[in-house]
């Protein structure tokens, strides 16, 4: 089992940014903190959680490094006796707030595996996707980290802005394995609606030679790809269990969680997550919907299909996808050769 916990709150909103996030509500931040030990307390009782039985922790945002480090305390106080011995407890962090004091703090309170969002090492790209840090704050960060004993660093880069060329993302990938990381994730700007940038002329590149190109660079690096958008000799237990269809609780405002074939979607807005943090609206899914996520998550990842749940006419379909040599099997499994056709053959298969 997973559980997932969501900070709605940043620093300084970036213009393309469409996650659930917040700038102006540092005031009820402390408050916040509180529900979400409410919200903790009830999802542990209706997903009848176990001793021991969660693998993985993954706190994410909005910024979780605008929390300090003292105020998760109480929440892992309650959450440790159900975390396993191996559990991967991960935080995303922000060069700009995650500062040695907060890192240590995190440290001392379990996490082993820290996600820094960086995005690029180039100054004029950082500026252009408004984000509040240098390349050296990133680097400082992650080295901080590094001495400080965290086991597991990555970094998130963006590829896909008008600013990229293959030599701007050449620099930025030899600059990221200068460090101590194990894992990259590598996300295409895209264009969300709502979004400063979604009106925004020229502020795309999506030639897909170039991502292409990208992620080949990666690999070569030496950072091996498991996942559309993940790489690294560490592949991150988290990231797979959501592929796997593994149950995983989901807390704070906007997160999501998932038992069985029911989906719980706690209040989105900060406000109303306060009101009542155990509040949430329920989504049925079908056999039929969680058969085809599994055939979309099995081949946008190195998780891959279990051959035997499909039906007659997506074994004819994968028939002539293994003579086109666009998929492999191994032990009945069926693996994806070419993560870039993802959607592509998971509509083929399931058409
Ligand atoms: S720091 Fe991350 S979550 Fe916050 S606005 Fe920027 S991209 Fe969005």
């Amino acid at each position: 089992m997973l559980a997932y916990m969501h900070i709605p709150f940043c620093d300084s909103k970036c213009p393309y940014c469409a996650f659930n996030s917040y700038t102006n509500q540092s005031k009820l931040k402390q408050t916040y903190m509180q529900r979400l030990i409410e919200q903790l307390r009830f999802e542990l009782e209706k997903f009848n959680v176990q001793k021991g039985e969660i693998n993985s922790l993954f706190i994410g945002g909005g910024t979780p490094s605008t929390i300090p480090a003292s105020w998760y305390a109480p929440l892992f106080e309650m959450l440790s006796p159900y975390l396993s011995k191996e559990a991967e407890l991960t935080s995303e962090a922000n060069p700009h707030s995650a500062t040695q004091a907060w890192i240590a703090g995190m440290k001392e309170l379990g996490i082993n595996r820290l996600s820094f969002g960086v995005q690029s090492f180039n100054t004029e790209k950082l500026q252009f996707l408004g984000r509040n840090h240098s390349p050296k704050m990133a680097e400082e960060a992650i080295i901080n980290a590094h001495h400080l004993g965290i086991q597991n660093i990555s970094l998130d880069l963006m590829y896909g802005t008008a600013l990229d060329t293959p030599h701007l993302l050449r620099e930025d990938l030899k600059y990221a394995r200068m460090l101590p990381i194990n894992h990259l994730s590598a996300y295409a700007l895209t264009l969300e609606e709502e979004t400063p940038f979604y009106t925004q002329k020229n502020v795309i590149n999506s030639e897909e030679a170039l991502a292409r190109t990208f992620v080949q660079e990666i690999i070569d690096a030496g950072f091996p790809q498991y996942e559309i958008s993940n790489f690294g000799s560490y592949e991150s237990y988290h990231n797979k269990g959501y592929w796997e269809h593994q149950d995983y609780l989901g807390l704070g405002a906007g997160a999501v969680g998932f038992l069985h074939h029911q989906r719980f979607y706690p209040a989105k807005k900060v406000e109303d997550y306060l009101q009542n943090p155990c509040y949430q609206a329920i989504e049925e899914l079908s056999i039929e919907e969680l058969h085809v996520e599994k055939i979309f998550l099995g081949l946008r990842s190195c998780v891959g299909i279990d051959r035997t749940i499909l039906n007659a006419k997506e074994e004819e379909n994968v028939a002539l996808l293994l003579q086109e040599n666009k998929l492999t099997c191994k032990n009945n499994r069926l693996y994806n050769k070419d993560y870039f056709l993802s959607d592509e053959l998971a509509l083929f298969i399931t058409r």
